[in-house]
């Protein structure tokens, strides 16, 4: 299997998915990676055991956000990224789940592109993966859902720019990431375009770190319990019937972290 061919290259930059939080979900190829790397520049919501696999001698490079505030702008990560492969380094872009789902990934690449970096996409676990597992969510089911939807629930400015009518029709499970802000809101906007109000809908945060919450409820209360459970960290939203299948989980195993 280790072929020759995908030992990892000096002067090529890898964007690497590092799953969820759980380091028992990085794949063996982000393993290997890390295990070669020189560089790497690493975001807020990686799993820390991660970093162990970095040689002694890696320079690691923080770039994600902090209290609200990024380290580092898109622009600072690409320079970064493009003057360490061209000194001939092998250069670890990580990124928390799978790069190519919220991730900035179509900035980044495309400045390598233009710089003539040559990189390699790898895929990772992403939240709505790994968030469903947990809670016993199937996200498609023969009987309730046949379609889903990763969508944003955070815009530039707030409420995200969505087609509400087309998001609101039956029969599909709606994934929202970077919902937990504006959840009240959300839930409201799915109401007012049709989505019966006693739709299923749960948030989920921290899933695969030490204290991972789920609270379940419908369109019309889970804001509420959610206020009331004081549920911190990185959430997304799963709304639709397939939600309702939540509390069929071995409640045990569900609530269990890794
Ligand atoms: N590329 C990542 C998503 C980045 S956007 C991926 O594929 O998972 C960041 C959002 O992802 C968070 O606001 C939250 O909605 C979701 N998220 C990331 N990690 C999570 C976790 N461990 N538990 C719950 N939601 C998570």
């Amino acid at each position: 299997m280790a072929s020759a061919r995908r030992d990892p290259l000096p002067g090529t930059v890898y964007l690497v998915g590092a799953g969820p939080g759980d380091p028992e979900l990085l794949t063996l190829r982000a393993v290997r990676l890390l295990r070669a790397a020189e560089v790497v520049l690493f975001d807020s919501l990686i799993p820390e055991r991660a970093l162990e696999y970095l040689p002694a001698g890696a320079l690691r490079i923080f770039v994600g956000k902090r209290r609200g505030r990024h380290a580092k702008t898109q622009d600072e990560i690409a320079a970064l990224m493009i003057a360490h492969a061209r000194a001939g380094r092998i250069v670890l872009r990580l990124k928390g789940g799978d790069p190519t789902i919220f991730g900035r990934l179509g900035e980044e690449i495309e400045a390598l592109a233009r710089a003539g970096i040559p990189f390699e996409i790898v895929p990772g676990v992403t939240a709505a993966s790994a968030c469903a597992a947990w809670a016993g969510i199937p996200l498609t089911h023969r009987e309730h859902s046949r379609m889903v939807v990763l969508s944003t629930g955070h815009g530039k400015q707030g409420e995200p720019e969505l087609d509400w009518d087309s998001l609101c029709r039956p029969g599909r499970t709606l994934v929202f990431y970077m919902g937990g802000h504006r959840l009240a809101h959300l839930c409201q906007r799915l109401i007012t375009h049709g989505l019966p109000e006693t739709t299923p809908a749960v948030l989920l945060a921290g899933v695969g770190f030490r204290q991972p919450r789920l609270v379940a409820g419908t369109l019309a209360d889970l804001a509420a319990r959610v206020r009331e459970a004081q549920v911190e960290g990185p959430a997304l939203v799963i709304v639709g019937a397939v939600a309702g299948l939540a509390e069929q989980a071995p409640g045990g195993q569900r609530r269990n972290g890794p």
